[in-house]
């Protein structure tokens, strides 16, 4: 740094007497401000005070030569020292805008190379998930029924046992009971549990429509069932009601072909056995030829050539009670899916488990 002194002092009081001293002068102070301007240049902070200590307006040293050297220069002195002074000046200012171009092109530089893009990196690879084998199968068997003239109603989890047991035809103490045991919430009134099967949104859609109804209820059921290869505390279930003024065993039966036909292939043959369920009369239990062996017998048919597909029959007219129909005009069918097991049949999956842990090695055998 020039000695600060020096700039706050008079020419005169520095003995700067002759043209020759001052343009001596000025020539120190140029060199000093060369050579600051290299020992500040590297750092961006050391070069922001650096540029302040020399053009600061009240106290920078360009500032301080105006005040003590130029004001008060003798009349004799005054010319040289504003023409040194221009000449510093011009100095000074040429080289911070030079500087101040530099560090611009540098900031611009890295940031370009920041924002470069490298088009020969591999991209990003975001996993595409499917849908779920159940869902897939839901919405295949939603599709078969739709066109053919059902919609679909979905309903509560939580059910209250009138909807669930009473209303179709399973009153306290009925032995098809036994084989629905489910979950019971505790401390609800009137005793709520999960319901067993989709079945209670018969009476619910019944109760609150007129006939026709042609309805299929997706949904998830409960039972209290002991977890094993085909069996689960939850599985899914597509319910299936239709009933209307003229509705015969024969639109029963070839409604049962059609969908099985749809969804298993057009090779497969139907048959019907004699069933027991509360809520249909007569009852069937619905088999297909086996699709695996095509009815000579394999492991999947355990030899039978036939397979169980689902449960189904004739709405049971004690039910019509229950929803101020009358069973004297009117007549229906009821069935109900078991999704998982449709899925696993289908699809030849052994263990039921399978569906329910997200193992993705499995998953992505069902795109
Ligand atoms: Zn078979």
């Amino acid at each position: 740094m020039p000695d600060k002194p020096v700039v706050e002092r008079k020419l005169s009081e520095l003995g700067d007497t002759t043209p020759e001293r001052v343009v001596a002068r000025f020539a120190e102070v140029r060199e000093e401000f060369d050579r600051q301007a290299v020992t500040h240049s590297n750092d961006p902070e050391s070069w922001r005070l650096f540029v302040i200590y020399w053009t600061g307006r009240k106290s920078g040293v360009l500032s301080q030569i105006t005040d003590n050297w130029l004001k008060p220069a003798s009349k004799e002195l005054k010319p040289i020292v504003g023409q040194e002074l221009n000449k510093l000046k011009t100095h000074v200012e040429a080289t911070l805008e030079e500087k101040r171009k530099e560090i611009e092109a540098v900031a611009e530089q890295s940031a370009a190379a920041r924002d470069q893009i490298d088009l020969s990196l591999p991209g990003v690879e975001r996993a595409i998930g499917t849908r779920h084998l159940i869902r897939q199968t839901f919405e295949e068997l939603q599709r078969i029924f739709l066109s053919i003239g059902f919609r679909v109603v979905e309903g509560p989890e939580i059910e209250t046992p009138y909807y669930n047991f009473e209303a179709l035809n399973i009153p306290e103490h009925h032995p098809a009971r036994d084989n629905m045991d489910t979950f019971y919430i505790e401390g609800s009134r009137g005793g709520h549990l999960l319901r067993t099967h989709t079945s209670p949104m018969q009476i619910r859609t019944m109760e609150k429509e007129k006939p026709p109804v042609r309805i299929i209820v997706p949904g998830k059921v409960y039972r209290r069932d002991n977890p094993d290869s085909t069996h689960g505390y939850m599985f899914h279930q597509i319910e299936g009601l239709a009933v209307d003024t003229d509705i015969t065993f024969c639109d029963f039966k070839g409604t049962v072909e059609y969908f099985v036909r749809e969804f298993l292939g057009p090779q497969v043959k139907t048959r019907l056995r004699p069933s027991y369920f509360p809520f249909t009369e007569p009852s069937a239990e619905v088999d297909a030829t086996c699709h695996i062996c095509g009815g000579s017998g394999c492991r999947v048919c355990k030899s039978s050539g036939w397979i169980e597909v689902f449960g189904a029959g004739m709405v049971n007219p004690t039910v019509y009670g229950f929803v101020n129909y009358d069973p004297e005009k009117l007549s229906g069918f009821a069935f109900g899916l078991g999704v998982d097991r449709l899925a696993m049949m289908k699809y030849g999956i052994s263990e039921l488990p399978l569906l329910f842990q997200n193992d993705v090695r499995f998953l992505r055998q069902f795109p």
